[in-house]
């Protein structure tokens, strides 16, 4: 689960990092109110206002705007809040941005000696082990940098046994070319977001820029955070984070009905029991010449509703050229699904693409008759080449 910059920053101060301070806000009133305040703690009479949208990219796209002036934070806030932000990573749609950070001014005007490094925490799914990545280069496109001086992003991957360990963290401040007190002050900041990383069950941490102030002090300027989803049940706090406004809304109306579904780019809509199935038919319709347009996992109780469910979220997606059925009925049994498809159909109305039906396991034979009986443009096969043939005739 993705969360906002303001909810992983909240994150990660809790586990004691430094962080550059800020408030949300979701109006121009707002906004002013919190940049009045943050002056009052901090001191700060410069902020910065930050979009907070689900996507990276913000400053190119014109989401982070600095602020010299209450007036000027009034200003600001007006613009960006409302607008349709379009950055590298939002597609060219952009998104809309609902709320802004009200940010501490953290580069202190004049000064020229700060440092913007780059640093993210993730799995490496190769060895099992979590590894921090960390780069000179901060502030700009990683990808970027990783494409032209790679040689310029440096790995510790830490060994589960034992944690990071203190070498580890004085190794990357070292490598950040960092001495006395921001030296000491990178470990610290090292120390903790690794703590925060493991103690919250994120899946990703990206922290782009951390910054090195000019009075050596290390902070946390932006925060990218993912949580594994499956670890949320153990955070009730975080889960609560979640904003649906961010998702994918055929995603989140597929989530409330307990169907698991991702949105593809392809035009072969499926539908199938079972995470390993799907993953199977996906590959069975590439195979064919097709390219999958989402990955949908009905579930254990393929029955009427959900098959009626499922067709209505594949059919939302306007690329669908074909859908292809494919359930193994173990527990549930084949007939079954078929009448449940068949019903599913005719309560739908008229279906304009193409469906392929294959079912396989117990009734299978009686499950194809109802099929081939309904009277449906419905193409049924128990085969899975079968199935496969007839999609790259529909196709063709
Ligand atoms: P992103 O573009 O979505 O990655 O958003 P960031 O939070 O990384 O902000 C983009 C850029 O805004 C940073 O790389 C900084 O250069 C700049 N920025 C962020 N905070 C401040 C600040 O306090 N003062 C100034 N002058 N610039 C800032
Ligand atoms: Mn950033």
């Amino acid at each position: 689960m993705n969360i906002h910059e303001y909810q992983g920053k909240s994150i990660l101060a809790s586990f004691g990092v430094q962080i550059q301070r800020g408030i949300v806000a979701e109006t121009p009133e707002e906004a002013v109110k919190a940049a009045k305040q943050l002056h009052i703690e901090t001191g700060t009479s410069w902020w910065v206002v930050k979009a907070q949208i689900h996507a990276g990219g913000r400053g190119k796209g014109g989401g982070v705007k600095l602020a010299k002036s209450i007036e000027e934070v009034q200003e600001r806030a007006s613009t960006i809040i409302g607008m349709q932000l379009i950055t590298p990573q939002t597609g060219p749609q952009g998104k809309k941005v609902n709320k802004v950070l009200i940010a501490e001014d953290v580069y202190y005007p004049g000064e020229s000696k700060t440092a913007e490094f780059y640093m993210s925490v993730l799995l490496n799914r190769q060895t099992g082990r979590n590894i921090i990545m960390y780069s000179t280069e901060g502030g700009m496109d990683i990808e970027e940098v990783a494409h032209s001086t790679p040689d310029k992003i440096y790995k510790e991957e830490i060994d589960p046994k034992v944690g990071l360990q203190g070498f580890q963290s004085r190794k990357i401040a070292f490598n950040l070319g960092l001495s006395g007190k921001a030296f000491k002050e990178m470990v610290k900041f090292v120390e903790a977001l690794y703590k925060a990383y493991v103690a919250s069950d994120s899946s990703m941490f990206e922290i782009n820029p951390v910054l090195k102030t000019s009075d050596d002090k290390i902070i946390a300027v932006d925060a990218k955070v993912n949580i594994d989803d499956n670890a949320l049940f153990r955070h009730p706090d975080y889960a609560a984070m979640r904003d649906k406004s961010e998702e994918d809304p055929t995603e989140v109306e597929a989530s409330e009905n307990d169907l698991n579904y991702v949105k593809l780019d392809g035009n072969v809509g499926c539908m199938v029991n079972g995470a390993g199935l799907a993953m199977a038919t996906m590959d069975i319709i590439k195979l064919s010449g097709g390219e999958p347009a989402n990955f949908l996992d009905v579930g254990g109780t393929a029955n009427a509703a959900r098959v009626e469910k499922a067709f209505r979220i594949i059919l939302k997606d306007e690329t669908v050229k074909a859908i292809l059925v494919n359930i193994f009925g173990g527990i549930v049994r084949c007939d079954r699904v078929a009448q449940g498809i068949v019903d599913a159909y005719k309560n739908i109305g008229e279906i304009k693409v193409p469906i392929i039906v294959r079912l396989q396991g117990t009734n299978a034979v009686e499950a194809k008759k109802i099929i081939d009986e309904s009277g449906l443009k419905v193409k049924s096969a128990i085969q899975l080449q079968e199935a496969a043939d007839a999609v790259k005739e529909v196709l063709a």
